[in-house]
């Protein structure tokens, strides 16, 4: 298979998406679609295939059925995924940030940030680290350039990360709970920064349980449970009106 190039609107179009884990079905045919610049805030319970859902949009989980089409090219199809090559390309555009910020301990928050563009873009240091400057600076951290990660708190580290993944000047970001690891004063810089992405016209799906942040930037809510998307819609609808029982008792849950 070769990444066609593909005629569509949206940014990412998921259809009849399947992922099992042995005899375990997480994702029961997924259909869904992200428009360009679309914030998508996705809620769920522990365990309703959330990070799987994310993780197989960038190809690091291989479905079985169905398929996948992102940044114009197609990742999934009959359950195939893109052979090495081209999905290494494809997820350069694909920029991902987890729960565990996941930096380079090793390496100053600088070498974090400019690692990604030299090796895989071939910038020259000097022009990556003025890339890196630019992004430190956007996220607030221009002055720990030369900090090492483990001196940083966990919302620096988070930003840090948001930074590294936008260095490969990403088309389309995906959040992992990206604040559940923070001790809770720490978790609004690390959310003003991804307000600032959305307001650029980011292209995001986000996994969180921060609903005011859903309220306040999500285009789209999407609610999973038990192996598929139960709900989706906009937020004032989700939240203050949801068709489903199930959502209901999830947001009752949570809120
Ligand atoms: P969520 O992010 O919504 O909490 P996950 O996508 O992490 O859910 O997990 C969905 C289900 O798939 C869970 O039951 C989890 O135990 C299972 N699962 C996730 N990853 C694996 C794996 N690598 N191997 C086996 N089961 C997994
Ligand atoms: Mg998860």
């Amino acid at each position: 298979m070769t990444a066609t190039p593909l005629n569509s609107e949206s940014m990412i179009r998921i259809r009849g998406l399947r992922k099992a884990y042995g005899t375990h079905v997480v994702l029961d045919g997924i259909d869904f679609d992200v428009k360009p610049k679309q914030v998508v805030v996705v809620i769920g319970p522990s365990g309703s295939g959330k990070s799987t859902f994310l993780r197989c949009c960038n190809g690091l989980e291989a479905p079985q059925g169905g398929r996948i089409d992102i940044c114009g090219r197609t990742l999934v199809q009959d359950g195939q995924m893109l052979p090495e090559k081209a999905l290494n390309a494809l997820r350069e555009e694909v920029g991902m940030v987890f729960q565990s910020f996941n930096l380079f301990p090793h390496l100053s928050v600088l070498d974090n940030v400019t690692l990604g563009p030299r090796k895989l873009h071939g910038l020259s240091r000097k022009d990556a680290d003025a890339l890196a400057h630019d992004l430190l600076q956007k996220v607030g951290l221009a002055h720990k350039a030369d900090a090492m990660p483990g001196s940083l708190s966990g919302g620096q580290k988070q930003r840090v990360a948001i930074a590294r993944a936008l260095a490969m000047r990403p088309k389309v970001m995906l959040f992992d709970e990206p604040t559940s690891a923070l001790d809770p004063e720490l978790v609004g810089e690390v959310l003003q920064v991804m307000k600032m992405l959305a307001a650029e016209g980011m292209t995001m799906m986000v996994v969180t349980h921060e609903m005011g942040f859903a309220k306040e930037v999500a285009d789209v809510v999407v609610v999973m449970d038990g192996g598929g998307i139960i709900e989706a819609g906009d937020p004032q609808t989700i939240f203050s009106n949801p068709t489903k029982e199930r959502t209901r008792s999830f947001l009752q849950a949570v809120l």
